[in-house]
């Protein structure tokens, strides 16, 4: 089914955009040559995929202002704490109470990491991308409020982290007693911005903004999750 909702989405995609097939490929989960590549960036450990036998990473650039495609197909806007303080005050309430009343619900899903089966519930609160949106419209894709004619976020700067973060999804794992943050691309079939390339050199530059984004993004899940303001659980 999942691979199913993937495979309209990348057909969708392709009537305006070029995706090179090895790309199509990757997301369909057709591929049998893809290796991790792990570079580390700021303390960020980014899992690049590699497919050996054509010999090139896959790598990602932001298509905007040309595209909106994840502000028109967006799935769930989780809130850390820092992001319900920005967005209510960017939003014009007073009140922290007020603004989750109105504008959030509680959203809770599954994911599961690819790295090591680990399986994750995730309780959080969710700014709601539409006023009426219902509890089945959660984690479907739909149009956010926030996008306005021209393509771009009436929220910007103040949008969720998570919008800061796309097409990544990050978690923490211990390592040596150690936490450390990683990385991968969300391959939902929804951003057409992916391509190959020989060597991970054009997208450094990319990494290098991201992993400061991505750590302080899960600098402030944990604090969140400290002040209960969301719930992770994990189950092996
Ligand atoms: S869908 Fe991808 S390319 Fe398009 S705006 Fe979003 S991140 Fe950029
Ligand atoms: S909040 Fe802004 S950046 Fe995030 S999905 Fe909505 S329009 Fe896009």
């Amino acid at each position: 089914m999942e691979e199913l909702h993937v495979k309209q989405a990348l057909d969708n995609l392709s009537n305006k955009w070029q995706i090179e097939q090895s790309i199509y490929d990757l997301h369909l989960g057709k591929r049998d040559d893809v290796s991790d590549s792990q570079l580390i960036v700021n303390g960020v450990v980014f899992h690049i995929p590699y497919l050996t036998r054509d010999k090139t990473f896959v790598l990602w650039r932001c298509l905007w202002p040309d595209c909106h495609n994840c502000c028109e197909r967006q799935g769930r806007l989780p809130l850390t704490k820092d992001d319900i303080s920005s967005i209510s005050k960017k939003m014009g309430y007073d009140s922290k109470s007020e603004f989750i009343e109105k504008e959030t619900k509680v959203s809770s899903w599954n994911e599961t990491s690819t790295m090591n089966n680990v399986i994750t519930t995730i309780s959080m609160i969710s700014l709601k991308r539409k006023i009426n949106e219902s509890e089945d419209q959660d984690g479907k894709p739909l149009p956010c409020r926030f996008l306005d004619d021209c393509g771009s976020c009436e929220i910007h700067p103040d949008k969720p982290g998570v919008c800061w973060l796309y097409p990544f999804s990050s978690w923490m794992e211990s390592s040596n007693g150690r936490p450390v943050v990683h990385a991968s691309f969300q391959l939902t079939g929804d951003c057409p911005g992916f391509y190959t390339d020989k060597t991970s050199e054009p997208m450094m530059e990319i990494l290098e903004e991201y992993s400061k984004r991505i750590f302080s993004y899960n600098m402030s899940i944990q604090r969140t999750i400290r002040e209960k303001y969301g719930f992770i659980n994990i189950d092996q």
